[in-house]
């Protein structure tokens, strides 16, 4: 097997993989890939999936989790059409190509976005701070955790407005206080499940109060929350086996024991990186995200060398984004200490050889 830091689709526990194969061979009787999703087998499990988010996460009961596809990125559109009101303003923090990705897609439908801060003087290698969220706007936006840069919001924005957030890379990762959003949205692919699913979670009084002229049917969180995420065919088996991901994280604890994990894991190559004189991390260090650590090479001439030394290892998903460079090791809640224990012993071996 080889150690996967990719930075999504996601590592999963093994023993889901598992179930998720006996799934597709057996799923009382048929093949989870072709059992009618009206099915009451199937109904259960989207009805349980739903029920563990709102477990893992103690997510308030004025509060809808709704499961759709078309990933983030559809969710940069659903969540400004869902929270445009008369104003049609709204404050967003561009803290990379994902909240970026926000910003365009909401202009796009009409919003006014006053971008009221970013790190893009610095190539995004930090978490703004010292803002003030404008007041008389419809929403905030932030990015909680910056897949490609590798930086993360410690603290939240502090906002009398909806507070509107496109977790995909975090949740699940950290205790978060549902309470103060006013809506979270996460493409499952990066911590919780197979690309396919997207997951909503959205106070009920801001539904139905949308003032777009245009909302199609599928872009309305309103008409899937009424229908319990059957207004047509969910995504079947990324739901399935975001389910059993989710039975598995609430098995070992939950989200209060998966997060000591991934603080150990980042400890353990933050330490590494700090201490080995070949190596630098990428972002500012109170900003540093326990999912995606993002580091470089101090000499580029040992880049052959180095990424020798850690395929050698098999270890797979290191290179960074391509718009950034540089190496990325995402930690996700299935990615065993272990893992990162062989790469930091590469990282050891290699400075021995090399520094
Ligand atoms: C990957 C990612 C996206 C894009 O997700 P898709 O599901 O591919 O649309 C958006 N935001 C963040 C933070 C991401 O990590």
């Amino acid at each position: 097997m080889k150690y996967n830091f990719g930075a999504g689709p996601c590592i999963l526990p093994q023993e889901v993989f598992q179930q998720a194969a006996q799934a597709v061979l057996d799923f009382n009787g048929l093949s989870i890939l072709e059992v009618s999703h009206r099915h009451k087998d199937f109904v259960a499990v989207m009805d349980e999936a739903i029920s563990l988010v709102k477990k893992a996460l103690h997510v308030p009961d004025n509060y809808e989790v709704i499961f759709l596809q078309g990933g983030a990125t559809l969710g940069f559109t659903i969540t400004a059409l869902t929270l445009m009101r008369e104003t049609k303003k709204a404050g967003y923090i561009n803290t990379g190509t994902w909240a970026s990705g926000a910003i365009k897609e909401a202009r796009k439908v009409g919003v006014d976005v006053d971008v009221f801060a970013s790190s893009e003087d610095q190539k995004f290698n930090y978490i703004p701070k010292g803002y003030q969220c404008p007041k008389e706007v419809d929403y905030i936006h932030f990015t909680s955790n910056n897949t490609i840069y590798g930086t993360q919001f410690k603290d939240f924005p502090k906002t009398d407005s909806p507070l509107a957030c496109d977790m995909s890379s975090d949740i699940f990762s950290r205790k978060v206080d549902v309470s103060q959003f006013g809506l979270i949205y996460a493409g499952a692919q990066k911590n919780l499940g197979p690309a396919g699913a997207t997951l909503y979670i959205v106070r009920k009084d801001l539904l139905g109060k949308s003032t777009s002229p245009f909302l199609p049917t599928y872009l309305d969180l309103t008409q899937h929350a009424a229908k319990e995420s059957m207004l047509n065919t969910p995504p079947v088996f990324s739901v399935y086996v975001a389910m059993l991901n989710l039975r598995h994280l609430l098995a070992h604890g939950g989200v209060e024991a998966i997060e000591k994990e991934n603080r150990a894991k980042a400890d353990l190559l933050y330490s590494e990186i700090d201490s080995n004189p070949l190596f630098s991390g990428a972002v500012a260090r109170e900003d540093r995200s326990d999912m995606n650590v993002t580091f470089r090479l101090n000499n580029e001439q040992l880049k052959d060398a180095f990424d020798n030394a850690w395929k050698g290892a098999d270890i797979v998903g290191l290179p960074g984004h391509r718009s950034t460079g540089g190496y990325r090791a995402s930690m996700y809640n299935a990615l065993p200490l272990s893992s990162v224990q062989v790469l930091v012993d590469v990282m050891h071996d290699f400075t021995k050889k090399h520094g």
